[in-house]
């Protein structure tokens, strides 16, 4: 017996990029994907935050921008990606959570996966708006007490995405690789909601 029977495994979406403003779901999201693709999720943010945490020499690099909201410098996070991608469990796909955030890492990321000899299936796009945001984030800074999730560094963050991150959904929606789902409501809705997109888009 093969577990490949198990309806999932046919054409299913397995490089996948989660975007979305701070706040929107997006870890949430991508864990649960990650449990049901069966692939590791992939949160730039949790990585950095591991290497904080751990104080080594990564974490002191990236420590200044995080706790700022400010994007820590490409050649830092690129190098990170580039060595995450291409480790063992990534190799029969991944759902990348925060990256990429700028043009520059929508290009990094094309290259580390043409060398990898891979390309994307689907890009995930959470929308919310502002001030849903703003209340999910109060109430998330009250409960995980992260360093960065002070009134300014939220703010930096919301303004980021939206100058520099939001814009590079219409790239991947000219590919025709975007797929938009409303992040407002249930949390099993949602996911619901983005698997039956994913699916149409690959199947
Ligand atoms: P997140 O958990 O996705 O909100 O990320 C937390 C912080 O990590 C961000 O505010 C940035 O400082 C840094 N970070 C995460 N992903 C990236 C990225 N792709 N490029 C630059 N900085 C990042």
């Amino acid at each position: 017996m093969s577990n490949a029977t198990d309806g999932q495994s046919a054409a299913r979406p397995a490089r996948l990029v989660i975007m979305g403003p701070q706040g929107a779901g997006k870890g949430t999201q991508a864990a649960r994907l990650a449990e049901q693709l069966a692939i590791p999720a992939i949160s730039t943010g949790d990585i950095f935050r591991a290497n904080i945490k751990g104080g080594t020499e990564l974490g002191r690099l990236a420590q200044e921008y995080t706790a700022k909201g400010d994007l820590v410098p490409d050649s830092v996070t690129n190098a990170m990606v580039r060595d995450r991608l291409a480790q063992d469990d990534a190799a029969q796909g991944f759902i990348l959570d925060g990256y990429p955030r700028n043009a520059a890492q929508v290009v990094e990321l094309d290259t580390i996966l043409t060398d990898l000899g891979v390309a994307l299936d689907g890009v995930v796009e959470l929308t919310a708006d502002r001030d849903e945001l703003l209340a999910r984030l109060a109430k998330r800074a009250e409960i995980e007490g992260r360093e960065d999730d002070t009134e300014e560094a939220i703010a930096r963050r919301l303004d980021i995405y939206a100058e520099q991150t939001a814009p590079l959904t219409s790239a991947y929606d000219e590919r025709g690789l975007l797929v938009r789902v409303d992040g407002i409501g249930d949390v099993d809705e949602i996911t619901g909601r983005i698997v039956t997109a994913l699916t149409a888009l690959v199947g």
